[in-house]
């Protein structure tokens, strides 16, 4: 069966747009969503993935996991949000020394990856894909592209957010 898709691009102006663009992302997230984002070094996945982490309700700002690899958030309610950095990942045996098929598995965790593209042998069909491109000291174009159900359905809520 193919999966549905959808699109979406829209340029920031600011690291607290792109943040505000991360918060309402955030407040729709559930478990099992998986959220990619990619782009070069400085182009504002760290950023994003902090408005994500704060709308999602993590008791604790999402702060860059790149050297320990995955961060794990959780809620009150018993759901986790998994902030993976794969930057210093190579291939899908690197992923699976970080356990990431299992954050993947976890029925009550979300989970988003930093430098998807590394790891994309292990990812699951469907996901969101945020890409950020750099234009100018302030400026950010975001390439959204939503892959199944879910994932097409979670993107037209945070557009109408
Ligand atoms: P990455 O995780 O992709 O390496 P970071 O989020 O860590 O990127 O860093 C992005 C840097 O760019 C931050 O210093 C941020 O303040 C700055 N920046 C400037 N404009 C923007 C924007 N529109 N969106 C996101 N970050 C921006
Ligand atoms: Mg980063």
């Amino acid at each position: 069966m193919p999966h549905p898709e959808a699109h979406a691009d829209f340029v920031t102006d600011s690291p607290e747009h792109t943040q505000q663009f991360g918060i309402r992302l955030g407040q729709l997230i559930r478990p099992g969503d998986v959220i990619c984002l990619s782009g070069e070094l400085g182009a504002g996945k760290t950023t994003l993935a902090t408005g994500i982490g704060l709308g999602w309700g993590a008791a604790e700002p999402a702060t860059s996991p790149t050297f320990v690899f995955v961060n794990e958030y959780s809620r009150a309610d018993g759901e986790r949000l998994y902030h993976v950095d794969a930057y210093r990942l190579r291939d899908s045996a690197d992923a699976d020394s970080i356990a990431l098929p299992d954050l993947l598995d976890d029925s009550k965790g979300a989970i988003m990856i930093e430098w998807a593209e590394r790891v994309r042998a292990v990812l699951p069909p469907e996901w969101l894909w945020i890409e950020l491109q750099w234009e100018d000291d302030r400026t950010r174009r975001v390439r959204v592209s939503a892959r199944g159900e879910r994932h097409v359905e979670l993107l037209a809520a945070a557009r109408e957010a």
